[in-house]
């Protein structure tokens, strides 16, 4: 075997193993299956687009993504699921404002990815729908059963995956600093594209755009302080979840109870 071939072999060997874990178990070496495999698959005209983004994601993203989320999780993805399908694909009538689902409550490891966009950007969203993902297969494998709560799993649910989405960003070099208001507005936008889904009406809440609006002086000091109490809550729990003291299923909680009372002095 050449000195070329032994290194293509030690590459193959290193592919094959890179989502398992070795764990020395006293005398004998236990194999672990770290984190899931990611399946692509690719509907009608994003075939071309998906070719493009799997060997991307995965020579740059997918193994720092997977440990980023377990850490800003508190979560292990370790037996949840053996793999994740992601699929790109044109949206359904209902699904078109969304850039990107994951099939949650019931299937959170199937992901859908409807925009055609760059990689980095395409990158991003996967890393939303993984969080969505880790955070539902966990309720999941617990076998909670969980019922769906309008503030707690779509408002709460949506504005932590954000906030922990935006963290790994910028770990990642895929933007440079935290946008709490971006990261509130997108928890109420889809949790108003929900509400209009359960409801049966049409609502474009993703054309929520400042348009000159003056807000009172009242409505302004209520949006300072639940951003000054959101900020402060993130920096602590991203303490917290780093010492293990807490996890990102607790904190949904903690943020539907942050919010309960919205002004500072109370
Ligand atoms: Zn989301």
């Amino acid at each position: 075997m050449s000195a070329a071939d032994k290194a293509d072999g030690i590459k193959g060997f290193l592919k094959l193993n890179k989502n398992r874990r070795i764990v020395s178990n006293g005398a004998r070496s236990v194999t672990l299956r770290e984190w899931p495999d990611i399946v692509f698959q690719a509907k009608r005209g994003y075939k071309a687009k998906v070719r493009d983004f799997e060997p991307f994601w995965k020579e740059n993203y997918e193994r720092k993504a997977f440990k980023l989320i377990e850490k800003y999780t508190g979560l292990q993805w370790r037996r949840l699921a053996s793999h994740i399908e992601v699929v790109a694909r044109q949206p359904n009538e209902n699904q078109k404002v969304f850039a990107a689902l994951t099939d949650i409550p019931r299937r959170p490891y199937s992901i859908s990815l409807f925009d055609v966009k760059s990689n980095e950007s395409l990158s991003k969203d996967l890393i939303h729908e993984l969080i969505h993902s880790i955070m539902w297969s966990t309720y999941l494998r617990d076998q909670r059963t969980k019922k769906i709560g309008l503030f707690d799993d779509i408002f709460a649910d949506e504005l932590l995956t954000e906030l922990i989405s935006q963290k790994i960003y910028i770990r990642l070099r895929l933007s440079k600093k935290m946008d709490y208001r971006g990261a509130l507005q997108y928890g109420f936008e889809t949790s108003l594209e929900k509400i209009a889904d359960i409801l049966g009406v049409k609502a474009d809440p993703w054309k929520l755009k400042k348009d000159g609006r003056k807000s009172s002086a009242a409505a302004k000091n209520l949006r300072k302080d639940m951003l000054k109490k959101l900020e402060k809550w993130f920096r602590e729990y991203l303490r917290n979840v780093e010492t293990g003291t807490t996890n990102a299923l607790k904190a949904v909680n903690e943020i539907a109870n942050l919010f309960s009372n919205i002004s500072e002095n109370q």
